[in-house]
């Protein structure tokens, strides 16, 4: 079962139009909720988002967000979902290709859910990365549908061996294919600030919050490719991949090439808030 505008219906009862604007323009944005235990994950913090991403494209959307939580609900109850991820999508809407916002845009919305396990490989022991120029627009801040440099730079990073890429735009390290980047240096963590260069993901605020609460050091500052190289823990962050170590960046191990005490706390904090905790 999917959401289709104001209806949870089956699957094949969605129809979309060639000319939804999503498909030739990319113009519409998205969102991400993790669910456990049947339950939106930080939840306040997505619609915060997603409203805020519709703002800044100039989508209205068709109803408030009390109303898309209620479809939401109503979408994971029908798919029976225990633990999984919610993706929803919001196009300005169909019309014959014009840049112009077409006069009376009805925004299309859609959304489906699917069963996720977390990571827990990856938690535990690690994955490669290899740096790659940040080749993104100025608004990586805004979660569109225009994800194509994102997608070129996970399969380079893929091509050349590693699991994921991570960016800099010139010097300075920005995050990467789909979560923010952390590094500790001297037991302070390191993250670029919130502003137009990074989506501002969820699980990075979640993260500097327990980081104050565990009294690490946070610097929200840029650091350089060099500084990254000479980082002590480098650690992903985003809502599927929580808080994944970077054990190996361009082939050398980070650190000792194993994940660091710093992630570990971050990480054991971090399972202590999602719910059913102790069984996971
Ligand atoms: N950065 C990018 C480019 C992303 O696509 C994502 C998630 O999709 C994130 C960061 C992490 O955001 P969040 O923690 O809200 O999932």
């Amino acid at each position: 079962m999917m959401l289709s505008g104001n209806r949870i219906i089956p699957d094949e009862e969605v129809h979309i139009s060639p000319l939804d604007r999503g498909y030739y323009f990319g113009d519409g944005i998205y969102e991400v909720f993790c669910i456990y235990d049947g339950a939106l994950f930080e939840k306040e913090a997505h619609f915060q988002r997603l409203l805020r991403s519709a703002s800044e494209v100039r989508i209205a959307l068709p109803y408030p967000t009390e109303r898309l939580e209620e479809l939401l609900g109503e979408l994971i109850a029908a798919n029976g979902m225990d633990t999984g991820l919610v993706y929803v999508q919001i196009t300005r809407c169909a019309a014959p290709r014009s840049h112009p916002f077409p006069l009376n845009a009805e925004a299309v919305v859609t959304g489906w859910c699917t069963e996720y396990q977390r990571p827990l490989d990856q938690l535990e022991n690690g994955i490669t990365a290899v740096l790659l120029e940040d080749i993104r627009w100025h608004r990586c801040d805004i979660k569109t549908l225009n994800l194509l440099p994102n997608v070129l730079l996970k399969q380079e990073a893929m091509d050349r061996g590693a699991n994921d890429a991570i960016f800099h735009r010139g010097d300075t390290v920005t995050e990467s294919s789909s979560s923010n980047v952390m590094m500790v240096k001297d037991g302070v963590l390191w993250t670029h600030p919130a502003d137009n260069h990074i989506l501002h993901g969820i699980t990075r605020a979640v993260t500097l919050k327990l980081a104050g609460q565990l009294q690490i050091p946070v610097k929200e500052q840029f650091y350089t490719v060099d500084d990254l190289r000479a980082a002590d823990e480098i650690f992903l962050t985003s809502t599927g991949a929580e808080l994944t170590p970077v054990v190996k960046l361009d082939g050398q191990p980070v650190g000792a090439g194993v994940p660091g005490p710093i992630i570990r706390r971050l990480q054991q904090a971090y399972v202590a808030r999602l719910p059913g905790s102790s069984s996971r």
